[in-house]
């Protein structure tokens, strides 16, 4: 810069005329403003600010953690993601591709365009991963854009695959009756998958596949800002938690969302409960009354209250 201002000194003395060198402030701000203005990422959250890069210390402790088969960890970097995605299944890839996550709170309608989007523009055609070799459709999810509960499975089945929506097949009714007794209805909740792509025939998506999937899971959680989270089984919990512990060691109280692991993704905090699967509740009708002893936590959470003749 200051070879620069000399250059330009000397030209002044010459007679050559010149514009005036800008300001650090307004030259990192025509720099912000290019970059932000030609990037088409930057429509499916009205008005928001970007989210925080990730600094290089915690890239490189993400990568670090890495290193550990049992932990999870974020990766942002795009030349890193390629290997990662294909090596590490346990791993938690960031994928550069997507847009930002959403930074602020959105009214109702702003949030539900902002998911239309996300669904229309990045999720439905996605072939990211192997799954969407054996879809009839994806399922993204459905429910209030702004609801304050969220439950979140690990992935469509035949019915959700070809209807389209999840939660629609025989563990769905069951799901339905677990937000029926909540006092609540599916319109009042949003319901949705780890992977938004049906695994073949119903097994349970691999990790490399819930990797690849969730930054979309993330974002349509950074839209939706619920206060809880209900992790139905063990893939979402493990997740959304970022840990390998098991189910039965994690159901049953409160956990703050997101974990430390995922930390630097700039995800709204929120309450959450993980609680069995309503497909496992289905051939395991005696863990019903510890399912439910979980939704009434949640249900106390966001202060509902049961009806007097349920008591
Ligand atoms: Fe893409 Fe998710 Fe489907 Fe894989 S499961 S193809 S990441 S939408």
């Amino acid at each position: 810069m200051l070879a620069l201002r000399e250059w330009l000194r000397n030209e002044k003395r010459l007679g050559v005329p010149h514009w005036p060198l800008p300001t650090a402030n307004a030259l990192g701000a025509t720099i912000a403003s290019r970059a932000h203005s030609t990037d088409p990422r930057q429509a499916e959250c009205p008005g928001k600010r970007s989210a925080p890069p990730p600094t290089t210390a915690a890239t490189g402790s993400a990568m670090a953690a890495g290193t550990k088969a049992d932990e999870t960890a974020v990766v942002h970097d795009s030349a890193q993601l390629k290997t990662l995605s294909t090596s590490a299944a346990s791993l938690f890839v960031d994928d550069p591709d997507l847009p930002p996550l959403c930074q602020r709170e959105l009214s109702a309608a702003e949030a539900a365009a902002a998911l239309a989007d996300l669904d229309a523009r990045f999720v439905r055609g996605c072939t990211k991963c192997r799954l969407h070799a054996g879809r009839t459709q994806t399922v993204f999810g459905v429910g209030h854009p702004r609801a304050e509960l969220v439950f979140v499975g690990e992935g469509p089945g035949a019915d959700e695959d070809a209807q389209g929506l999840p939660f629609v097949g025989r563990a769905g009714q069951i799901l339905t009756r677990m937000i029926a007794a909540m006092t609540l209805t599916r319109e009042q909740v949003y319901i949705c998958n780890v992977v938004k792509c049906r695994p073949p025939d119903n097994r349970t998506p691999a990790d490399d596949e819930m990797a690849t999937c969730s930054p979309y899971l993330f974002r349509q959680l950074a839209i939706l800002r619920p206060k809880a989270i209900v992790a139905l089984g063990r893939p979402a919990t493990q997740t959304l938690l970022a840990t390998k512990a098991p189910i039965t060691k994690l159901r049953g109280e409160w956990h703050d969302f997101p974990p430390p692991a995922l930390g630097m993704l700039g995800l709204p905090p929120a309450k959450l409960m993980p609680t069995f699967h309503p497909a496992y509740l289905l051939r395991n009708p005696a863990a019903k009354g510890d399912a439910w002893k979980d939704l009434q936590l949640v249900m106390r959470l966001l202060g509902l209250k049961l009806p007097p003749s349920r008591r």
